[in-house]
């Protein structure tokens, strides 16, 4: 039976196509996996609304040139929608983007997703126990079970410069390229040279007459073991799927006992890895004081990993200088570098990330008696197991707080919480419950747990990363993939506590 007052909330001067038993925020990987998994248990009652106009996220945002996944197709991908179809070994975005339409397609999503709706607030009503949601067009959706599926990285990071309003050429962030800028015969400069940049600085570097990358930090870089599967290995992958899943181990144990070990500050791990980034870096540029600026003195794991084959063939180009004295300000024409030298650049391009913190910063959400999300994550943000923080009662979140992986496939992350979030709704409904949270001891311990171990890692042995807010690490998950699968197989009803 349901309660009076859901009964009552049906009768609500609402559309009732804006009314549902969940709603999505997000139809990224996230979102489409967890509409999947939704409607294999029978639950047809959800809406994903969408700030775009195509499911895809990050992979539908990023167009840049050279954009590509940094883990092999074969593990980045559902675990239950195999594609023998993939061109590369290391996807590139268009055949992402692809993959993701037409899993969204086969499994009948676009009915259920709503275009154009940028998601501002939501806000918990204690009475009518629903979350209403609001988009930017003012339109409102209520719904039992509210899930963020947005990311951690869909909101472009453009750090501001003395004078940056003064500059006169064209200037755009990666994430937001902006095709009708031609660089051929161009003067360029990139600011920031991680996973993004790592990506594009080869692509645009053949093009322009002069590149400049502003590089603050460097990174370890280790070779991508990339190649064009051929005809016959495709032809194996779609008749014997059990090849892909075999390639899919070794990738997975790859991650989990090469790269994994580094963030546990393994020094024969980390002694390695260093030893194949100079091998590399050694084999692509000549010289010497190139090469010390471009290795990190930080601890290999402490930051991402990057892969890539061509990165510093690129900046060993005649055309291409590294500075690492930085920005005093742009000019009207260009940049005044810190070392005193004005360049002048036709156009300007951000490689600078993500605002990763504070999460779900654009939505404005207010749980029970008004609790603000905002508020209670000032300090940090941090749920339990990532999914569920206490005072957001229905809320759960996907690719929530330290569940992001430096090591493996999100992807292993995300199906894990979707099957969680399902069962706890299908739980729900089997025990007669409207409304639970998570609670607030549990949630304590959980973390009090998570940062102890964190604190061990890699991810603390420098100042500042994205992974970072508040002074603690708020991003990424403690351990391996198997162990956060372990926790996430039975829905611990024990740590939750009904709302009344
Ligand atoms: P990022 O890792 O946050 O790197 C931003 C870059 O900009 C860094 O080099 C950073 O320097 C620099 N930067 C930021 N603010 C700056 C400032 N005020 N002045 C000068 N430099 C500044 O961003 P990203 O490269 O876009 O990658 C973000 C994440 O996206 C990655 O870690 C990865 O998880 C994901 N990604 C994945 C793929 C994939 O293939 N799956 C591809 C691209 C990105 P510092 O290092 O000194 O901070």
């Amino acid at each position: 039976m349901l309660p009076w007052f859901l009964a009552v909330s049906w009768f609500m001067p609402l559309s009732s196509q804006n009314r549902s038993k969940v709603v999505i925020i997000g139809s990224g990987f996230s979102g489409i996996c967890l509409g999947i998994k939704l409607k294999e248990a029978g639950l047809n009652d959800f809406l994903i609304l969408e700030k775009a106009e195509d499911v895809g996220g990050t992979w539908r945002e990023n167009h840049y040139p050279g954009a590509a996944c940094d883990i092999p197709s074969a593990l980045y991908s559902y675990s239950f929608e195999h594609n023998s179809e993939w061109k590369y070994k290391w996807s590139k975005q268009a055949q992402i983007f692809e993959y993701q339409k037409s899993i969204a397609n086969k499994y009948s999503l676009y009915q259920h997703t709503r275009f154009g709706q940028n998601v501002i607030s939501a806000s918990f009503d204690d009475t009518l126990q629903l979350w209403t949601v609001t988009t930017v067009s003012q339109e409102v959706f209520t719904a039992q079970h509210l899930v963020s599926a947005v990311g951690q990285l869909h909101c472009p990071s453009t750090p501001h410069f003395p004078d940056d309003n003064t500059f006169t050429g064209a200037s755009f962030h990666a994430a937001n390229w902006d095709h009708s800028v031609s660089l051929k015969g161009k003067r360029a400069a990139v600011i920031g040279s991680a996973a993004s940049a790592l990506q594009f600085i080869p692509e645009i570097a053949k093009e322009l007459t002069h590149l400049t990358v502003f590089q603050r930090s460097p990174n370890w870089v280790i070779p991508k073991l990339d190649r064009p599967y051929k005809p016959w290995e495709q032809w194996l992958s779609d008749k014997f799927s059990f090849i892909t899943k075999l390639y899919r181990l070794k990738i997975w144990l790859t991650g989990e006992y090469l790269l994994l070990p580094a963030m546990r500050k393994n020094r024969l791990v980390r002694a390695h890895i260093r030893r194949i980034n100079q091998k590399m870096m050694k084999a692509s540029i000549a010289d010497t004081s190139l090469r010390k600026k471009l290795t990190p003195d930080y601890p290999v794991g402490s930051k991402r990993i990057l892969f890539s084959n061509n990165y510093y063939d690129a900046i060993a180009r005649d055309n291409v200088y590294l500075d690492t004295s930085g920005i005093e300000k742009f000019t009207p024409d260009g940049i005044l570098r810190k070392d005193g030298i004005e360049e002048p650049f036709d156009v300007i391009i951000y490689g600078t990330g993500f605002k990763t913190n504070p999460f779900l910063e654009a939505i404005d959400i207010k749980g029970l008696h008004g609790k603000s999300l905002r508020e209670a994550w000032s300090n940090g943000a941090e749920a339990y197991l990532g999914v569920s923080t206490h005072g957001f009662p229905n809320m759960h979140m996907m690719y929530g707080p330290n569940t992001n992986l430096a090591h493996n496939s999100i992807i292993i992350m995300i199906e894990a919480q979707s099957r969680y979030i399902v069962d706890c709704i299908t739980g729900m409904d089997d025990r007669k419950l409207a409304t639970i949270e998570v609670k607030k001891d549990s949630e304590k311990s959980y973390n009090e747990e998570l940062q102890n171990r964190l604190r061990k890692m890699a991810f603390y042995e420098i100042e500042h990363s994205w992974y970072m807010d508040g002074g603690k690490v708020t991003n990424n998950w403690a351990g391996g993939t198997v162990e956060y699968k372990r926790r996430m197989r039975h829905f611990p009803w024990a740590d939750y506590q009904a709302v009344e």
